[in-house]
């Protein structure tokens, strides 16, 4: 048998803690769910939601809403959190943008979200596939509003160098401030994981860190352990304590925030999109009055 994490082999036993009520997959076997199961399939795509092993994939495939991973689903990092395979990747497939372009068509999406594996092999990281990628997708799917989830396309915190090794957290700002400078109408994203033992005022400081570079969505999921090799999960987070959350990073100025232990980075992506347009809309009007 193949085993899919062989770099995490001598990590130590880090046993599972049971999860709590609160935390439940929604088991809907739907007709979508299979059609988008077999677009999927049929095109040979990655998609993050099986990958990852994502706990929302029932809930997410039904409303025809599949996250594609491009470049592979080989991973040149080894964070201590992710389900994903981590190798040498193969080289990447030409073919991907036109691929990724008639699924989006296929699955008749408004919103299509992409991400990937991190690519340090590659000179740029991949940024040019991803270039690619958007660009043939767009150009098949005018009305097809994209996200891009993206790394840091650069191989470049304590704890946090501890969980992603691969990583360097200010070059992540950066890039999300850089966004803004190009063209400030840009909405940017980022996606905080709690229970890894972090303590509150490291999530506020991060808050304050996305705010300067003028980040508009975040949101905030709980971490859930893949294996036991995997980085141990320190405590699952309550219902309450999210919502709390939610409002100190809404009273520190993000246009949206998300917040729930089931949320993840591209959950209800599309219905989220909308609200944070309307919110902008709404903060634009506000200033003029003002
Ligand atoms: S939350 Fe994201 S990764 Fe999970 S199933 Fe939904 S789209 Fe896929």
């Amino acid at each position: 048998m193949k085993i899919r994490h062989p770099e995490k082999v001598n990590n130590p036993i880090n046993q599972i803690k049971k999860k709590p009520n609160w935390i439940k997959s929604r088991l809907l076997n739907s007709k979508e769910f299979f059609n988008t199961k077999t677009i999927v399939n049929k095109n040979n795509l990655v998609t993050v939601c099986e990958e990852a092993n994502c706990p929302n994939i029932t809930e997410c495939w039904s409303k025809r809403h599949a996250t594609f991973m491009i470049m592979g689903d080989t991973c040149t990092r080894a964070c201590a959190f992710c389900n994903i395979i981590t190798g040498k990747p193969k080289p990447l497939d030409p073919f991907e943008p036109n691929k990724i372009s008639s699924a989006v068509k296929k699955l008749n999406l408004k919103h299509a979200v992409l991400t990937s594996v991190d690519r340090d092999d590659l000179d740029d990281g991949g940024a040019n596939h991803f270039y690619e990628v958007i660009k043939e997708t767009r150009k098949n799917n005018p009305d097809t509003t994209i996200e891009v989830l993206t790394p840091d396309f650069l191989r470049k915190g304590d704890s946090y160098k501890k969980v992603r090794p691969g990583s360097r957290y200010f070059n992540s700002l950066e890039l999300l401030k850089n966004v803004k400078i190009i063209n400030k109408n840009i909405f940017t994203k980022s996606g905080l994981m709690v229970g890894l033992g972090e303590d509150k005022n490291e999530i506020f400081q991060v808050m304050d860190d996305l705010r300067s570079a003028k980040v508009d969505f975040l949101t905030i999921g709980q971490y859930l352990q893949p294996t036991v090799k995997h980085h141990p999960l320190e405590r699952y987070y309550k219902p309450e304590e999210f919502e709390h959350l939610k409002n100190i990073a809404k009273s520190k100025g993000f246009l949206l925030v998300s917040s729930s232990p089931l949320t993840r980075s591209s959950y209800h992506a599309d219905e989220d999109f909308d609200k944070l347009q309307k919110n902008r809309i709404n903060q634009n009007n506000a200033q003029s009055i003002s």
